[in-house]
């Protein structure tokens, strides 16, 4: 599992030079002791930085210039405990490139009713100072998040936790390529997309491997090895009966288990957190990689069927925003539907590639045939989802621009057995219903895949859309599909620009 506390923020606490060092040093001590708490709470899951307490613009500027430099600083939190005028932040927050989050707090929990006088007025000025600062944020159209309330309590540190989380997943992004093997599947258009422009918004570094590169490293990787990893997966999963003996259904998920070495071996060379496979491009290879994907998702990295690299980098995002929380995250489809009156959902799954993270109980490795593709038939993971709350995100390019949606639902028990279906799937339903859900999906463009995560919510979503600026489209209990047409209509204004 990823740690996250190899990701900085740098806490830079404001002020100014008129109050006298006293009061400076004050807020340096106060700065310091929330510092120390914010690294030793499981809430902050990253490394929090303390800088200097910024009272010029030189020093502003020096300190944002280092950060842009810092290969470590994932983001940066301001906070002004006193006033700070805001003419000196300009130079330093107009190059700033790191995300932003505007923590507005009070080192005070209380008014100190008969004592208070001038002086901790002057100290204790945020109600004051991050006003000032804010404003100069919002005339700058800076894409930062605001968090505000006392900065010992749960929920505040919980928002700068999720925050923390999504620029853990940009900075990721930044340093993890996806490697592409094969092209996207032929004549699909949301599979499709802007790859500079991707680079250019999210730092994702797209680029295309050879199938060949994969299917050489593969027949390279030896029997005994492969034998090593089956050993593992008895361990971790249940082997239907026909695989723990010698035969052909042991013998495709040991070729799985070598895909799953040199998919893996090709991902660290590059240092890549994320992959892509089409069926339509197997030259070299016995199976399409269906155990080998689930497997290496299980190990955090992103994955997208049919060449999908939009989802397969926004399902590594996910991975990472979702490091060490309880649940699960994988790549999805929309499959088939169940229409009953009152019982309605989704059956969501893909030919092969769910992600066993989101499992309710052990997986059971199975070889069937698949019905695509035209090659030997693959093992695979089988397994029901979890029930529970979960989301549904999807990245979308509009030609103009990207636009991310997600849908909030609610994953259910599987009741009825499906004996003839040998694959993963998640049965949900959606909010505010299926229709409602499935017409808000459909006219805001959203695809049929998608990233499925019952470890994370729609705020971590919408934290990593906004610092990544791209247009962000929520379908929940509260959507009315009137209201959203209307809503898209007022963004192609905004970010149709
Ligand atoms: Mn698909």
């Amino acid at each position: 599992m990823m740690n996250l506390k190899k990701f900085e923020y740098w806490f830079i606490v404001g002020s100014q030079d008129l109050y006298g060092d006293e009061t400076i040093k004050l807020v340096a001590d106060h700065a310091r002791i929330m510092a120390d708490e914010f690294n030793n709470d499981p809430l902050l899951p990253g490394t929090v930085a303390l800088k200097p307490v910024a009272i010029t613009p030189e020093k502003i500027r020096g300190l944002f210039e280092e950060a842009n430099a810092a290969a470590h600083c994932a983001g940066i939190m301001t906070w002004m405990h006193t006033f700070s005028p805001s003419k000196m932040w300009i130079q330093g927050l107009a190059m700033n490139r790191k995300p932003l989050l505007h923590l507005h707090t009070q080192f005070n929990r209380d008014i100190p009713w008969a004592a208070i006088d001038m002086d901790f007025m002057n100290l204790n000025q945020s109600a004051h100072g991050d006003r000032e600062h804010g404003y100069i944020h919002a005339r700058m159209k800076l894409p930062g998040k605001v968090a505000a309330g006392f900065w010992q309590d749960s929920e505040l540190r919980r928002r700068i936790g999720v925050w923390m989380r999504a620029a853990a997943a940009r900075k990721d992004g930044q340093d993890s390529p996806v490697l592409r093997f094969g092209d996207n599947m032929r004549e699909v258009a949301v599979t499709e997309g802007d790859k500079i422009e991707a680079q250019i918004k999210f730092g994702w570094q797209v680029n295309t491997w050879g199938i060949g590169d994969l299917s050489s490293r593969y027949a390279k990787i030896d029997n005994g090895h492969a034998e090593k990893l089956a050993e593992e997966y008895a361990a971790m999963y249940e082997l239907a009966p026909a695989l723990k003996q010698p035969g052909a259904a042991r013998t495709a998920m040991l070729e799985q288990a070598k895909i799953e070495t040199a998919i893996e071996e090709m991902l660290l060379s590059e240092n890549a957190g994320a992959f892509t496979t089409t069926f339509q491009d197997l030259h070299g290879l016995p199976q399409l990689p269906g155990l080998a994907c689930q497997r290496l998702m299980e190990k955090g990295y992103g994955f997208g069927a049919e060449g999908d690299w939009k989802q397969s980098m926004l399902t590594r995002a996910a991975k990472v925003m979702a490091a060490g929380i309880l649940g699960g995250t994988s790549f999805m489809e929309d499959y088939t539907y169940h229409l009953e009156p009152g019982k309605e959902a989704v059956l969501g799954s893909h030919m092969l590639e769910i992600c066993p993270s989101i499992a309710d109980g052990k997986p059971r490795v199975e070889v069937h045939p698949l019905s695509i593709g035209g090659k030997a038939d693959p093992a695979r993971l089988v397994f029901d989802a979890a029930p529970g709350p979960a989301v549904l995100a999807t990245l979308i390019d509009l030609g103009s621009r990207f636009r991310m949606i997600v849908n909030e639902v609610e994953t259910v028990k599987i009741e009825n057995p499906m004996p003839k279906l040998p694959v993963a799937r998640a049965l949900w339903k959606p909010y505010p219903n299926l229709s409602a859900a499935a017409e808000a999906w459909i006219i805001s463009g959203g695809t049929h895949h998608s990233v499925y995560s019952t470890a994370l919510t729609q705020e971590y979503f919408r934290d990593y859309a906004r610092m990544s600026g791209i247009e962000f489209v929520l379908i929940d209990k509260n959507t009315s599909v009137n209201r959203l047409q209307d809503e898209l209509h007022w963004n192609e204004a905004y970010w149709g620009r």
